[in-house]
């Protein structure tokens, strides 16, 4: 029988965590072509969310969890879950219920009966979110998808199922700014999208804040293009171009016609607009650096504070 591994990342999610499994349960036991693990990565809760974890854990043994000594964010959570997976399938869904369990089965199925290698989800529409964020999502896609070989679907969830090749693919990536949307569609492998309206977060508020989202997006961009380091150089033959003409022209009107140059005030905009399209340059210079440096530093990407297999060892220790 095969065996389905579910990661799902957890940061405060005390409020939503039971009503989570109880709709899991339900597939569980529905599906009986297949064998389960939910594997829940606590990423640094500071609500119950690990007592909740436990809990489940000492009811069910198909629910394991991981705990992280601190938050390191949802994209290290992921990372920790693939890696600890031990399923032949493997999904990736929120706790919040917003990805559908409903879909669990027919993921399933296509894995198995079809030549895929990911079942993924996107959704059509964003009812009930802030039309802020989602003008800001709509750009994000536009631009990096015009700046980027990777091409990133709009809509696309997290929430997805992938084959064991597809999750071993994806651990072979160990980046430290991780961007999954990226990630998932640069390893390739043939996937399967399945569409789905939106659905509001069952209970519990949102975890990203507009910093968290904006951070996030810059990851992408930078984490997939250089095309702003490219952009920069153009930018600086541009303006050296024009200056170029500018001097030309100068100093051929004071030579022939002996007009003298005029005016401070358009000068101080030249010399503010060019000191500002420099700042901006090394700016986009030193946000790849930092990258890098981060990189460079090749730092672990989550550390763990407990787990559910440790849990049992110690206790059939102390048995
Ligand atoms: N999450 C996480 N670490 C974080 C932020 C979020 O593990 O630092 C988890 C969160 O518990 C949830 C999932 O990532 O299971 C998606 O988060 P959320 O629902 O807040 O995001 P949204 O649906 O609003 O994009
Ligand atoms: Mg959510």
């Amino acid at each position: 029988m095969k065996k389905i591994t579910v990661v799902v990342p957890c940061f405060n999610e005390q409020e939503v965590l039971h009503l989570y499994y109880e709709e899991m349960d339900k597939i569980m036991n529905q599906m009986k072509e297949a064998e389960f693990e939910l594997l829940f990565v606590d990423d640094g809760s500071a609500d119950d969310t690990l007592a909740i974890l436990k809990e489940l854990h000492e009811k069910d043994k198909r629910c394991k969890y991981l705990s992280f000594s601190r938050n390191f964010g949802k994209e290290a959570a992921l990372y920790a879950g693939l890696k600890e997976a031990s399923g032949d399938y493997v999904a990736v869904m929120d706790a919040d219920l917003q990805d559908p369990p409903s879909y669990i089965p027919e993921m399933f199925r296509v894995l198995s009966e079809e030549p895929y290698d990911c079942v993924a989800t996107r959704r059509m529409d964003r009812t009930g979110e802030k039309k802020i964020r989602s003008f800001f999502s709509a750009s994000f896609y536009k631009v990096i998808n015009k700046m980027s070989k990777t091409q990133i679907v709009e809509g696309a969830r997290d929430f997805r199922m992938m084959t064991r090749k597809m999750t071993d693919a994806l651990l072979k990536l160990g980046e430290y700014n991780r961007f999954s949307k990226g990630i998932f569609g640069w390893v390739g492998f043939r996937t399967k999208w399945l569409e789905y309206h939106n659905v509001e977060r069952a209970a519990g508020e949102t975890k990203w804040s507009f910093g968290k989202l904006l951070k996030y997006s810059f990851d992408g961009i930078m984490g997939f293009s250089t095309v702003p380091l490219s952009l920069a150089s153009y930018g600086g033959i541009l303006f050296c171009g024009f200056a170029f003409l500018m001097i030309i022209v100068l100093v051929v009107k004071n030579l022939i016609w002996h007009d003298p140059v005029a005016g401070w005030p358009a000068m101080m905009c030249v010399i503010f607009l060019i000191g500002g399209v420099q700042l901006l340059c090394i700016g986009i210079l030193g946000q790849y650096l930092a990258r890098t440096y981060v990189e460079v530093k090749n730092r672990p990407i989550y550390l763990l504070k407990e787990t559910s297999d440790e849990d049992d060892m110690d206790k059939q220790k102390s048995m």
